[in-house]
């Protein structure tokens, strides 16, 4: 059984009160959700501490909480960075890695995506790594080549024992904050591609989630998480919505 999970990326929002509304509303609305789907909130990492306090305030199903990048580096002179050992000491779980507004405003590389993964890995975190192609690549009919190179560069020398913890984001750069969702059936066709490349890499990645994000809202995600190689989704503006976020949950 492969693991289910939605994740909520807040991107460049929120403030020490908005966790707090956030996470009461939240946790309530999560009630009787099947206990085999993990939630989880990443917000800007210095709301991390507030949001995590809230959420054990309010009661109830367990969400946990991450990180929306880390640091490809572990301690030192590089101002600004937050390691991903921090975060872990911080009682987060997750890291959102190589995200397709990272690679693009930052330049990230999938040399410097890697190094951050294995970051995520030795200090405990689950990272969740995001590919995709653009919509000029995906008229290229590249779509499935760049995913693949993204993919195999991101993630090697990933420890066998250490797949488990990892989760790959398909999001199609076009559909982001686009309101312009892949369907279904292009998501499908893109996630059992993955699992394939996933499969080549290593054995023990067969089971690793893949995850879908890229516009998607209460109304479209049940379709989307039906599809049988899609495990979950990473969602953006909607998931800044506590009773939306709780709404796609469901359809997990
Ligand atoms: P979106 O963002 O749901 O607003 O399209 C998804 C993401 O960037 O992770």
């Amino acid at each position: 059984m492969r693991r289910r999970l939605i994740a909520a990326n807040w991107k460049l929002n929120g403030t020490g009160a908005f966790a707090a509304e956030y996470a009461a509303e939240l946790v309530p609305a999560l009630e009787g959700l099947d206990p085999a789907v993990e939630v989880a909130v990443m917000p800007p990492a210095i709301l991390l501490p507030a949001l995590r306090e809230s959420l054990n305030e309010s009661s109830g199903r367990r969400v946990m909480v991450g990180v929306q990048d880390v640091s490809a580096w572990e301690a030192g002179a590089y101002t600004g960075e937050v390691a991903a050992s921090m975060v872990a000491d911080q009682h987060g779980s997750f890291a959102i890695i190589g995200h397709s507004e990272r690679r693009q405003y930052w330049s990230e590389s999938d040399g410097r995506i890697n190094a951050k993964v294995l970051q995520a890995l030795s200090a405990g975190l689950d990272p969740i790594l995001c590919v995709g192609e653009t919509e000029a690549e995906r008229e290229a009919g590249d779509t499935e080549a760049v995913v693949a190179r993204q993919i195999r560069e991101a993630l090697a020398d990933v420890p066998e024992s250490d797949w488990r913890h990892v989760c790959v984001a398909y999001e199609p750069v076009w559909a982001i904050g686009t309101g312009k969702s892949a369907t279904a059936e292009q998501a499908q066709a893109v996630h059992a591609h993955i699992r394939g490349v996933l499969g080549e890499l290593d054995p023990a990645a067969t089971e690793t989630p893949v995850i879908y994000g890229g516009s998607v809202k209460p109304e479209t995600a049940g379709e989307l998480f039906a599809q049988p190689d899609i495990d979950g989704g990473l969602i953006g503006g909607a998931s800044l919505n506590a009773a939306d976020f709780a709404a796609i949950c469901r359809a997990g």
